[in-house]
């Protein structure tokens, strides 16, 4: 009988990699507490219509990526009730939101979560059928300030203290606005108008798109759809006055603390609710996740919870995704660890010292990064310094500086030459 297996797009973590995801949590928890964060767990499954009215029906993840049954309930007003796995978590804590008055309070709330989301995607490294988010909600009625751009700088400050925390290297926050229900109104007609005319030339999707969701087609990866999207009109060019001065003020807090962000007219939001601020975050490293695989994502909103028969409470917030984080954070551990000098020139006693020095005074004159030892070093404990600190060591004995060939040893082969001094630019780049 074949074995049974975990379904394709989920997987185990053992306790070797469970760790650093304990790690990251914890992390992000202390982080979230010292900005007032309180977390907020809502269950995994839903009523379907919750993520059909809260994420959108002409979205790709509620028309094509969700888990949805039919419940086989027990009780004759369960049975037949459509169910679905939760594939983000925003439309849950605003759900929660509402069904606990918080809004009665009058004030702000600041909500996390950690957990499990489920998306029917083609499975590929950093993309899972079930993948964790570590995500927050900023909410509140405006007059608890909800919808200032301080809570905007507020969080992507937080973002880049929690990442900067966590030691990931050379992340890149985009920033745009969206601006608000009106000014994309007014944008997305003048995109369908500029889009009419070269809209053949464009991929099948973005060609449909064109009429249905013409932001849409900005958010093409299409290599040959690339040179039109940059001629299209920006949507900074129809911000009202409101739109400008909150963008403006939100990177003038973000310069104030120091954040550094590239501004990028094309991050933009499909779903009317979306209004404003829009950022991602993505690291360029070793990850493999490519370019088109954010690190997280997130935004301003307002009318969410409206849709949701709730009353008026704009917000802002963001999804971490951990898959992500942590593969990103393996593979900067990975590149850090293999990043060793070119060579550990090692005297095998003091009177080579001299000769070990002008060698590497020659090979860092030759652009290597070089260690050297010390004659005085018993062999073994010049072995241990130059397999910890080098990919080779070079071996400066009373025979190499005679003979003028030296011994190489490559830790990473296990192999051990005799090359000539000229040759040893050449063996030290291979
Ligand atoms: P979204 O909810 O689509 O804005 O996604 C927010 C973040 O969750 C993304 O930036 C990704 O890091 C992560 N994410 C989304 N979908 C997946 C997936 N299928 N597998 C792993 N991570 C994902």
């Amino acid at each position: 009988m074949a074995n049974i297996k975990a379904v394709r797009g989920t997987r185990d973590l053992l306790p070797t990699e469970t760790a650093l995801w304990n790690h990251v949590e914890a992390t992000a928890r202390a982080v979230f507490a010292r900005y007032g964060f309180g977390e907020i767990r809502t269950p995994v499954f839903e009523v379907t219509e919750l993520f059909a009215r809260g994420v959108g029906e002409d979205t790709d993840i509620v028309s094509k990526e969700m888990y949805t049954w039919d419940d086989r309930g027990r009780a004759e007003s369960d049975r037949g009730q459509s169910l679905t796995l939760r594939p983000e978590n925003t439309a849950g804590v605003v759900r929660a939101y509402i069904e606990h008055k918080m809004a009665e309070s009058g004030m702000l709330e600041k909500l996390f979560y950690i957990g499990p989301q489920f998306r029917r995607e083609r499975p590929q490294r950093g993309r899972y059928r079930q993948f964790w988010q570590i995500g927050a909600e900023v909410l509140g009625p405006p007059w608890s300030g909800s919808d200032s751009p301080l809570r905007d700088a507020e969080v992507l400050e937080m973002l880049a203290t929690l990442l900067n925390e966590l030691g990931i290297k050379g992340w890149r926050l985009a920033l745009n606005s969206v601006g608000s229900a009106e000014d994309r109104k007014r944008y997305s007609a003048a995109l369908r108008e500029a889009l009419q005319p070269v809209k053949t030339k464009l991929s099948e999707d973005n060609q449909r798109r064109a009429d249905t969701n013409p932001l849409r087609v900005l958010d093409s990866k299409d290599p040959g759809d690339q040179a039109i999207i940059n001629n299209l009109p920006k949507i900074s060019e129809f911000w009202g006055e409101d739109s400008r001065a909150h963008f403006e003020q939100v990177k003038a807090a973000l310069d104030a603390c120091g954040v550094p962000y590239v501004e990028d007219h094309r991050l933009v939001r499909g779903l009317d609710y979306y209004t404003r601020t829009t950022f991602e975050f993505t690291v360029s490293d070793g990850s493999g996740l490519g370019t088109q695989n954010a690190l997280l994502g997130g935004g301003r909103y307002d009318g969410l919870s409206e849709m949701l028969g709730g009353p008026k409470a704009p917000g802002i917030g963001f999804a971490i995704g951990e898959d992500r984080l942590i593969l990103t954070l393996q593979a900067q551990a990975k590149e850090a660890e293999q990043k060793k000098l070119d060579a550990f020139v090692a005297p095998m006693g003091v009177p080579q010292n001299p000769a070990a020095l002008k060698l590497a005074q020659e090979l860092r004159a030759a652009g290597f990064e070089i260690e050297v030892g010390d004659g005085s070093f018993r062999l073994k404990k010049s072995f241990e310094a130059a397999d910890k600190l080098a990919r080779k060591m070079i071996i400066v004995g009373e025979d190499e500086v005679a003979s003028g060939q030296f011994t190489v040893k490559d830790f990473a082969k296990g192999e051990q030459a005799k090359i000539p001094r000229e040759e040893l630019a050449g063996a030290l780049k291979s």
